[in-house]
């Protein structure tokens, strides 16, 4: 199986690497990808969420890079922030003007403002199978939501911060078009989650998350869950069989 393109990785931008935007496009050419999505977190990350000032900057730079690199598509995209159970996410006006690719995700560093209990329940659901039932029926309203609400390419890592109904997911997904990522690094979806998904017309991608320059493209371990689940090669859009 060939990996030709990788639609999750963080730059220096965002603070949550220290990758240079050209050093990544180097790297991603030389392992042979042809289309990436640069895709920092969102704006509400409070640690490493990219400035919305500097996304013009990126856009500008993004699109210098193409030409230098005709032999890669470099999209602009970014990690967006489910913030409540409203499905609304951290993209302005001006942001949707120029973005390419949007993944969005659940992240414990979000800037939730109105459902912040979120934060909380997910913690306490690591110790307490009642929050655990009760967050989880939140943080499927707010993926589903978010769906249904926001043009989402890819839903980033679907329950690796929190518990989630990924019947429902899988299947609100599927109808809004939007691919689910098999995380390279954060260990979801699970296989047993991508059997369950992919009895859903669903598409799925195989993405690094990379926070380092050695691991673009790298997505042994999400082919590895992929193949388990007897995934077919034919729904991974980044892959060549
Ligand atoms: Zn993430
Ligand atoms: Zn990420």
């Amino acid at each position: 199986m060939i990996v030709i393109g990788d639609y999750h990785m963080h730059t220096k931008l965002s603070g949550d690497s220290k990758n240079e935007l050209e050093a990544i496009v180097k790297k991603a050419i030389e392992i042979g990808l042809t289309e990436i999505a640069i895709t920092d977190h969102g704006p509400a990350h409070n640690g490493y969420g990219i400035k919305k000032e500097q996304y013009p900057v990126l856009r500008a730079e993004i699109d210098r890079l193409n030409e230098k690199y005709p032999q890669i598509n470099i999209l602009l995209g970014l990690e967006a922030n489910l913030l409540g159970t409203d499905g609304e996410i951290d993209i302005d006006e001006n942001m949707w003007k120029i973005i390419d690719w949007v993944n969005a995700g659940y992240h414990f560093g979000s800037n939730l403002r109105k459902d912040y209990k979120l934060h909380l329940y997910n913690a306490l659901s690591k110790v307490s199978k009642r929050y655990h039932e009760k967050v989880k029926k939140l943080n499927t309203i707010s993926m589903v939501n978010a769906l249904r609400k926001n043009k989402i390419n890819m839903l980033t890592h679907p329950g690796a911060k929190g518990p989630i109904d990924i019947d429902q997911v899988a299947k609100a997904a599927a109808e809004s078009g939007t691919v689910l990522e098999i995380n390279n690094s954060h260990g979801h979806l699970t296989v047993e989650e991508i059997k369950i998904a992919m009895k859903y017309p669903v598409k799925f991608a195989v993405c690094s998350d990379a926070h380092e320059i050695e691991n673009i493209g790298n997505v042994s371990n999400a082919i590895d869950r992929a193949f388990i689940a007897g995934l077919a090669p034919d729904r991974i859009i980044n892959v060549r069989a």
